[in-house]
């Protein structure tokens, strides 16, 4: 029987007594197939990221990535795990191939979700496509706990005005968005603005939840401006309904501006657990925050979420493993939940 989000809610699997700790932000890199629906566009087949990890794959003779990502939820320290599909770009309402970066389907993330018992459903849904409302009521149905947006690489504008009756479909049925923010160095992209702060206003302004993926913080690599982050900050203090992710605080581009995160009472208070997987963990480059026990046991960890949870409890952010409880979309808002429980009970 396929495992309903509300049973997999109701079951924790690892330790009966302490709360779920959650990774709101994995995605689901699978290479096309025949049958699976996955396209890599024409200019992202070229990408430095992708032929890094194609290489990785080959010299390691890796397992199909559904196998790989089944046998990294298998650890003991992480009970749920949002899986997010990824939608294109979109030209006249239609998918546009040769400008798509990635495009992950909604019904092939569905299916991995319906069979691995700590897995969620994070959908994707270019606000762009022409049956973009339709495509929202079925991944609602599905039980989608968000709905994932990469406005910089799915290129489109957050502000236009023909999302509106979106954001409001979204905010009726308590849905939260993960809008992506700051520099994006694995995926083909649009303007740079297109992942400014900015892009979390309009939906903000109606009542959709927003999650931050990355809070904003900036790009190490080559530019160290913390003004998008500070807009942030100030955005936090207008909206109770915002929040921010640590997604990729170990990834080249973060890792050493965590600090901003860590050192901030009020960022730390709001943000949710996301580990950008499969992003490579350059933990080894936060130096002194880690110590040297840790350090050891991590590096001993063959895991990628336990490796993920052991940095950032040493890290003091083990609240936000627990915090997406109380921020996802989760089966008792569902409009049908009621029908799901009694057909999964
Ligand atoms: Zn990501």
């Amino acid at each position: 029987m396929p495992h309903s989000t509300d049973a997999k809610l109701n079951k924790p699997m690892a330790d009966e007594t302490r709360p779920l700790r959650f990774d709101i932000h994995v995605h689901y890199l699978d290479e096309p197939s025949a049958d699976n629906g996955v396209v890599v566009g024409p200019k992202q087949r070229l990408h430095p990221f992708t032929l890094f990890m194609r290489g990785i794959r080959f010299l390691t003779c890796a397992k199909p990535f559904p196998e790989i990502l089944a046998r990294e939820l298998d650890s003991p320290m992480l009970d749920r795990a949002v899986i997010l599909a990824m939608d294109g770009c979109y030209r006249n309402g239609k998918l546009d191939r040769k400008n798509t970066a990635y495009y992950v389907p909604n019904a092939l993330v569905a299916d991995f979700c319906g069979r691995h018992p700590k897995a969620l459903l994070g959908a994707s849904i270019n606000p762009m496509r022409c049956d973009a409302m339709d495509e929202l009521e079925r991944v609602a149905v599905m039980g989608t706990v968000l709905i994932k947006w990469l406005p910089y690489s799915q290129g489109f504008d957050p502000s236009e005005a023909a999302i509106k009756p979106f954001y409001r479909r979204l905010a009726q049925l308590r849905i939260p968005l993960l809008i992506h923010t700051g520099p994006e160095y694995s995926l083909i992209s649009n303007p740079p603005r297109l992942s400014d702060t900015s892009v979390l206003i309009p939906a903000l302004d109606e009542g959709v939840t927003v999650i931050a993926a990355h809070s904003s913080l900036p790009d190490s690599v080559f530019s160290r401006s913390k003004a998008e982050f500070k807009r942030f900050r100030v955005l936090l203090d207008r909206f109770p309904n915002l929040y921010g992710d640590t997604a990729a605080l170990f990834g080249a581009s973060r890792v050493r501006q965590m600090d901003l995160l860590l050192k901030d009472d009020m960022v730390r208070s709001r943000v949710l657990n996301g580990s950008d997987y499969p992003i490579p963990q350059l933990w080894r480059l936060a130096g002194g925050k880690i110590n040297r026990e840790v350090r050891r046991t991590v590096s001993a960890q063959k895991n990628y979420f336990s490796r993920e949870y052991l940095l950032k409890k040493e890290l003091g952010l083990e609240e936000s493993f627990v915090r997406p409880a109380t921020v996802l979309r989760l089966p008792s808002d569902s409009p049908k939940g009621d029908i799901e429980r009694g057909l999964n009970a």
